[in-house]
């Protein structure tokens, strides 16, 4: 994911912000309902710890409702069995209807999970709609297969919705990881039950509105919030679920595994957490651009994204002039108010990522490690949740902060003497979402690319992005890819077809 800056700097954001009232029923066949047994919880936004209202609390009986819904409306074929030019139409308006909302849907998102309002405007908000128009245009571009059998029969090969997608996903980008799942499960003629998180499921349920208001049919998607204990659990639990998209962390990944060997073995695809390494070798001609994108892409959303390159590893000869680069670059990055144009960082998401993400700091310290620029909270006074952007020194790999995903914005550097061990250490992890390697020399790139475990291994760059190329990760970052062409893998079945045409 990219930054960028635009904005209309003349809006106001605090005083629309202070005008903001949520709606947080679920959407269930084609409206907002009461959820059966009422119970509620406080939507808290990080900018400062104050409610912004009550949000449903949906629970297994919700989640029957929608799911019931969600079959009706696959089996009846309101939306599977329209003409694939029919449904295209639709999801493009759905993408327009979102480009229409971006101020209200960007100041949700940031007064629910805390990154920066020009971000979540510049980005998240287009990249949702870019993703929906993307799978829309796919819709009536694919072909089915005739495979080469022998003269006396045909078979067909065709790709068929799978039926009712379970979505669930987390909240460090809720619309864009929304909008992964939708868009494939939508354009592929399946109905869609999304769970967002319990901590930003505001921007989900107006995008349940917009679908409809673009002419998605009732039922064809329905978005549930809740704890993800109750109405995730039930959801992936559930008998009449096709197959779940998640996208969250490995420990409840593992658990979509177990939900459903303990119900219908569903499909389960799984995008999970990350912990990437940038490999920066002395060959690298340019090092103060190297150091500039791996703060960028580090700090952006406050260090809360998966493919976050929180593991940087540098050879020992240049290892103290990138520390003196990155150590200029981390102050552009101090958090400030998410609903001030200028901010590039933000708060992060709630009380207890903020507690997680301090423990890890004092756990870097208390193993060794050393703070080179940040390492404190910061706008205590606002009632937020800010952390300064942290580098830390003399990482060794067996320390917490190298290991484990820490999801803010605390980065470790770690030094290496030579090519293997340079390889070895990036290998050294659980996860395998992304990597980076910087090295000015051709057959050194292509030889660490090839040899890094990862599904996504960028050279000389870390921000590229596209949605035509799919993003997923190796060992427990998780199965299947979300983007591209390849994500109707996910949410398809491939039906072969034997006709005889020579009895
Ligand atoms: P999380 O696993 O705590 O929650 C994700 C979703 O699962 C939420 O909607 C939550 O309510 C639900 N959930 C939690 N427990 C559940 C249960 N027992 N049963 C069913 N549902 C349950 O993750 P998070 O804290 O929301 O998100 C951060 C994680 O997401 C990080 O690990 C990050 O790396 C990962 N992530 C991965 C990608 C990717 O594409 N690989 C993208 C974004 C985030």
């Amino acid at each position: 994911m990219s930054s960028s800056s635009s904005t209309r700097p003349s809006i106001d954001w605090a005083a629309r912000a202070a005008a903001v009232q949520i709606d947080g029923r679920p959407v269930i066949e084609g409206r907002r309902v009461d959820t059966q047994a009422g119970l509620q919880f406080d939507c808290i936004s990080p900018l400062n710890g104050r409610s912004l209202g009550a949000v449903s609390r949906g629970q297994a009986a919700d989640i029957d409702a929608a799911v019931a819904s969600a079959r009706a409306a696959f089996d009846d074929g309101r939306w599977a069995r329209r003409a694939p030019a029919a449904r295209k139409r639709v999801l493009q308006a759905f993408s327009e209807k979102i480009l229409a909302a971006k101020e209200e849907l960007a100041l949700l998102e940031t007064l629910d999970m805390g990154k920066p309002i020009q971000y979540s405007l510049a980005v998240d908000v287009p990249s949702t709609a870019r993703c929906i128009a993307w799978y829309a245009e796919a819709i009536d571009k694919i072909y089915d297969e005739i495979a080469p059998t022998g003269p006396n029969a045909l078979a067909l090969i065709q790709r068929e919705a799978m039926g009712v997608i379970g979505a669930i996903v987390p909240w460090n980008y809720p619309m864009i990881m929304a909008a992964w799942k939708l868009g494939p499960a939508l354009a592929a003629g399946n109905s869609v039950v999304l769970k967002p998180s319990e901590k930003s499921p505001l921007t989900a349920l107006r995008l349940a509105e917009l679908a409809l208001d673009a002419g998605l049919p009732p039922g064809v998607f329905n978005v549930v919030p809740g704890y993800g204990h109750e109405a995730g659990e039930a959801l992936a639990l559930h008998m009449d679920v096709d197959a779940v998209g998640f996208t969250g962390s490995t420990r409840v990944g593992r658990k979509m595994l177990e939900y459903a060997g303990r119900s219908n073995l569903k499909r389960v695809y799984n995008e999970l957490g990350g912990k990437s390494a940038f490999l920066v070798f002395p060959d690298f001609d340019d090092l103060p651009r190297a150091a500039k994108t791996v703060a960028g892409s580090m700090f952006f959303n406050q260090g809360e994204s998966c493919n976050a390159p929180s593991r940087v590893l540098v050879h020992d000869s240049i290892a103290d002039e990138f520390l003196a680069l990155l150590a200029a670059e981390a102050p552009k990055y101090q958090a400030g108010d998410p609903l001030d144009p200028r901010t590039v960082m933000g708060a992060l998401v709630d009380a207890g990522q903020l507690g997680t993400v301090m423990g890890y700091i004092e756990s870097g310290r208390s193993e060794g490690a050393r703070a080179v620029v940040g390492g404190e909270q910061q706008r205590v006074e606002t009632g937020g949740y800010f952390v300064a952007p942290t580098i830390f020194d003399s990482v060794s790999p067996g320390m917490k902060i190298a290991r484990e995903e820490i999801f803010g914005p605390v980065m470790s550097v770690l030094r290496f003497k030579d090519e293997a061990e340079a390889v070895r250490l990036a290998n050294d992890s659980p996860y395998g979402l992304q990597a980076s390697v910087w090295s000015s020399h051709i057959d050194r790139a292509h030889r660490v690319a090839r040899a890094l475990r990862a599904g996504t291994v960028h050279v000389n760059q870390y921000d590229e992005d596209d949605l035509t190329v799919p993003f997923g990760g190796y060992k427990q970052s998780g199965n299947g890819r979300d983007k591209s062409l390849h994500a109707f893998d996910k949410y398809t079945e491939l039906k072969t077809t034997w006709l005889r045409i020579n009895p």
